[in-house]
């Protein structure tokens, strides 16, 4: 439970996905596309001719442009561009950004929390990761090394008692798992 990530943070980032994708699926947008004729060198037929990539998919794409992006020491807008020219520039929208814990990720939005992309620390390699992944592997490793949880209720880090479901939140004093607030005659604890 303590992995999850928080509510607005997920479907702010989803929601951008899918307002964004939607137009991308309207019905009968082939038909708005003129059809090239055979041999016809348009912009529109150089860009989706297909490149040596097209028989991988986007993971393995994502793979590729990673390995590609860090030999030329070109971070996120090199491995963008490597999508791009691979031809599957249709599925990511642009940089997005995320942080937890004084950390931050920048990576290529593909519209899913959960689905691999490529993502960037800093001006560190660039890595096959989905946003959704990092967030939670932050949050785990911040919490492993200072001894805290994120409050289920209002989101902050809090220092973890020795029992989790026991934990109070020190920012907004309700229980992390349940987000209850304490009945005030359970603080008075036994002296031992
Ligand atoms: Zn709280």
């Amino acid at each position: 439970m303590s992995g999850m990530i928080p509510l607005s943070i997920a479907s702010k980032a989803t929601g951008l996905g899918i307002a964004r994708l939607a137009p991308r699926k309207a019905r009968g947008a082939n038909q708005i596309i003129p059809q090239p004729h055979k041999g016809a060198t348009t912009m529109q037929t150089i860009e989706r001719k297909p490149g040596k990539e097209c028989g991988a998919d986007f993971d393995t794409v994502c793979g590729r442009a990673v390995a590609y992006a860090n030999r030329h020491n070109g971070g996120l807008e090199l491995a963008e561009t490597f999508i791009n020219r691979a031809g599957w520039g249709h599925s990511i929208f642009g940089v997005e950004y995320v942080s937890c814990a004084g950390r931050e990720l920048s990576y290529l939005n593909t519209g899913e929390t959960y689905s691999l992309t490529i993502g960037q620390e800093g001006n560190g390699e660039v890595f096959s990761t989905s946003w959704g992944g990092w967030y939670e592997d932050a949050e785990n490793q911040h919490c492993e090394e200072e001894g805290e949880t994120r409050c289920g209720y209002c989101g902050e880090f809090t220092p973890c008692a020795e029992e989790w479901r026991e934990t109070v939140c020190e920012h907004c004093g309700r229980y992390v798992d349940s987000g209850e607030l304490p009945e005030k005659e359970t603080e008075d604890g036994e002296d031992d």
